[in-house]
């Protein structure tokens, strides 16, 4: 990422700036993009909507764009610093998209392995939140967790157009994305990892549909779509015929440790609800927050929260370095779904029937902390993969 361009103030006046900046964003989402909360669950024009107004105040206020290139429109917030900011515009599952940092993976990308035409034609009206994208690796008929056996395929015609065809699901977005990044087989079998490679395809295009709406636990938002013979021009092609895996890998990095510092945000914010309904809630015996069991909810709570902080920023910074991020990834991956879901779930327990009734965020929550134990890669497959590596190296 681009450093921002106030890099001539001294440290102490950066520190201070960040945790102004910090403020403030934590404020944007509390008292503008949560109460909107509803609405945009509900998806549609009305979402839509609420969506551009939340966004247009995002910029009135100096919020847009944070972590984005600064050529590009962004404000070019390095991702140590940024981080630090991810966990409270994170802490609603809206405030990326609201502040405008939702395309920073897809950016990157494009910026990274897309052609000159593609960077020319997409990256400012992406990062202006003019487009919108989604990403389809996952399929119907084959294991998510195994990549290499993707059914889609993608054929190269004598005039240089790719034709992509087959179907992905559980692709978060795509009712609404002007493009999709398609992963498809271009060579080979199942066993020939150098045989996948990355399109960006445009959703205007013959052939490709939108089946149907996922919901996923009750939630809209995710889909699947059908792509037949969907032809792309041959510079959609991302990066060299064959590399899907390693931009698929390097953007998963990424991908994971940003959503682990968002599942610390709104484990906060479920955490924070659950003190407050302790502290009010009052029996004939006192209130909730006198009970030693409600006090263990509150500690084992906090337990899990400060537990995986330090992992997913130790996470960050080995990104930040270009280092090798494998293990880090794979440990604040599994660490923060595990207490995202533990977190949110003693909130549940603490409000009682309120916990699961419309009245608070926990419902949606809730949802949010059981999927981040499949999305991504399950748990398993970070454990084995970190596992692995792991033994390797006492092995050498
Ligand atoms: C809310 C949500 C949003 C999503 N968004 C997207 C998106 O935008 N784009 C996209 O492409 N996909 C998306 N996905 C799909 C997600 O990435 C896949 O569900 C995930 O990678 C697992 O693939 P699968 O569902 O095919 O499960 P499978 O690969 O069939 O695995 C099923 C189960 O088998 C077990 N398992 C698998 N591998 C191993 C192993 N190595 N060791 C032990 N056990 C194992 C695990 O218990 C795992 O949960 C989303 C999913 C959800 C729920």
């Amino acid at each position: 990422m681009e450093s921002r361009g106030d890099v001539t103030s001294a440290p102490d006046e950066r520190m201070d700036d960040m945790a102004e900046l910090k403020t403030r964003v934590a404020a944007f989402v509390r008292e503008r993009v949560m109460p909107c909360e509803p609405v945009l669950d509900e998806g549609g024009p009305a979402a839509a909507a609420v969506l551009r107004d939340l966004q247009d105040q995002a910029r009135r206020a100096g919020l847009w764009a944070m972590p984005l290139p600064v050529e590009l429109g962004g404000q070019g917030i390095p991702l140590l610093p940024y981080s630090r900011l991810a966990e409270c515009e994170g802490a609603s599952d809206h405030g990326p998209a609201a502040l405008g940092s939702a395309p920073l993976l897809d950016v990157l990308m494009l910026k990274r392995h897309g052609s000159a035409r593609v960077r020319e034609q997409y990256l400012k009206a992406l990062t202006a939140g003019g487009l919108r994208t989604c990403y389809a690796m996952t399929e119907p008929d084959v294991p998510g967790t195994d990549p290499c056996m993707t059914g889609t395929r993608a054929v190269r015609s004598a005039d240089g157009n790719w034709t992509v065809t087959g179907r992905k699901w559980f692709t978060s977005g795509a009712g609404e994305a002007d493009l999709v990044t398609v992963l498809a087989r271009t060579d080979g079998d199942a066993s020939d990892r150098a045989g996948l490679s990355l399109f960006l395809v445009p959703t205007d295009r013959p052939g490709f549909r939108v089946v149907r709406e996922l919901p996923v636990l009750g939630a809209g938002g995710q889909w699947e779509i059908d792509l037949d013979h969907v032809t792309v021009p041959g510079d959609h092609l991302l990066g060299e015929r064959g590399t899907a895996l390693a931009i698929a890998g390097e953007r998963l990095q990424l991908g994971r440790t940003l959503r682990c510092l968002r599942w610390l945000g709104q484990a906060q914010r479920a955490f924070d609800l659950m003190c407050e309904r302790a502290n009010v809630r009052t029996g004939s015996r006192g209130p909730l927050a006198g009970r030693q069991l409600v006090q263990q909810h509150v500690f084992e709570s906090l337990l899990a929260i400060r537990t995986t902080r330090p992992l997913v920023h130790e996470a960050v910074e080995r990104i930040a370095a270009g280092l090798d991020a494998h293990v880090e990834v794979g440990l604040a991956k599994v660490a923060a779904a595990r207490m995202l879901h533990h977190v949110v779930d003693a909130a549940v327990q603490v409000h009682g029937a309120a916990g699961l009734g419309p009245d608070t965020p926990l419902p949606a929550l809730l949802r949010t902390g059981r999927a981040a134990r499949i999305l991504d890669g399950p748990d398993e497959l970070h454990i084995t993969s970190v596992a692995r590596r792991v033994l390797r190296g006492h092995n050498a």
